[in-house]
């Protein structure tokens, strides 16, 4: 694996967490995002981690800043990934804009450029395609929280290049992460397979009426020994992933998941409650 140049697109919730521990971790990440004002979201988001870091890790004033330095900003797609080895997309989990998002990059990328998705949901055989590269295309899925639920699933579609499989673990190492192979497509990988259907569940009970978020939590806490219940994590995840995946399964007519993303939208999207991110979501922090 000599993948030294690394473009992260999308720089919201997970994005500025994989570009920040890339660049800890030694590499060279442009940052790339659809305009200024999203870039300056992110660097305040950069700014916030480098005391996480320092708390979580024991890194230094130093090291954060060092790894701020290694961090380059762009709004041009072409621009953002000039040299680059390997992209790895965090826009949103919305099927338009992530097609959209290839098509754009298939134009510009270099020819040797990997591309991974951090898709919690969507498979790579759906993009392959679009991608120009199918080869050269699979999923680098991460958890939140990066640097301590360091965890990196690996997946490829059926026309993955085996070697490429095999570089982009190696760079998944590289970056301090538990590096976790699939051995074929999997719709929410081994996480989400276990994680999506659990925090369904809990906000199902909550638009039922049944109880509130924090008596669901305090049952799953108590009982498993779990650090967190549903709702805390719904906080951590950020309110805009469940509303879009509430929504993509309301399109196909999952009258449930209407109701929870009608609920997150007039109670938590409408009124700025984006989750543990901007300090407000099912509970204050
Ligand atoms: P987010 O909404 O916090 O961030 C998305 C970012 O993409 C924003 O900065 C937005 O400006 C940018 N963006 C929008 N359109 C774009 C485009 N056309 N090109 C480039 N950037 C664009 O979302 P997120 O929670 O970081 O999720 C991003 C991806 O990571 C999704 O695929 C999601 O499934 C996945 N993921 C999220 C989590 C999580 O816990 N939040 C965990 C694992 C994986």
């Amino acid at each position: 694996m000599d993948y030294k140049h690394i473009t992260v697109a999308g720089s919201g919730v997970l994005g500025s967490q994989i570009a920040f521990q890339t660049a800890y971790k030694g590499f060279n990440v442009s940052v790339y995002d659809i305009n200024d004002e999203a870039l300056e979201k992110a660097k305040e988001r950069f700014h916030q981690l480098k005391p996480v870091y320092q708390e979580d890790l024991g890194a230094t004033k130093e090291d954060v800043n060092a790894a701020y330095n290694r961090l380059s900003f762009y709004s041009d797609l072409k621009q953002a990934v000039e040299g680059a080895d390997l992209v790895i997309e965090a826009v949103p989990e919305v099927v338009k804009i992530k097609n959209e998002f290839y098509t754009s990059l298939a134009k510009v990328a270099p020819e040797k450029t990997v591309f991974a998705s951090n898709s919690s949901t969507l498979l790579p055989s759906q993009f392959a395609e679009v991608t120009g590269r199918p080869e050269k295309f699979l999923n680098l899925h991460f958890a939140n929280e990066i640097w301590k639920n360091n965890t990196a699933e690996v997946m490829g579609h059926s026309g993955t290049d085996s070697k490429v499989f095999e570089e982009v673990l190696e760079f998944a190492k590289a970056i301090g992460m538990v590096a976790l192979p699939l051995h074929k497509e999997q719709p929410g990988y081994i996480l989400n397979s276990l994680l999506v259907p659990f925090l369904d569940a809990g906000q199902q009970l909550l638009v039922k009426g049944v109880a509130d978020p924090e008596t669901i939590d305090k049952t799953w806490m108590i009982a498993t020994g779990a650090p967190k219940g549903p709702f805390a994590i719904l906080d951590v995840v950020g309110i805009n992933t469940p509303y879009n995946l509430s929504l993509a399964k309301a399109k196909a007519g999952d009258k449930d998941a209407a109701e929870v993303a009608e609920y997150l939208k007039t109670e938590f999207l409408d009124k700025g409650r984006l989750g543990k991110q901007n300090g407000k979501g099912f509970y204050d922090y």
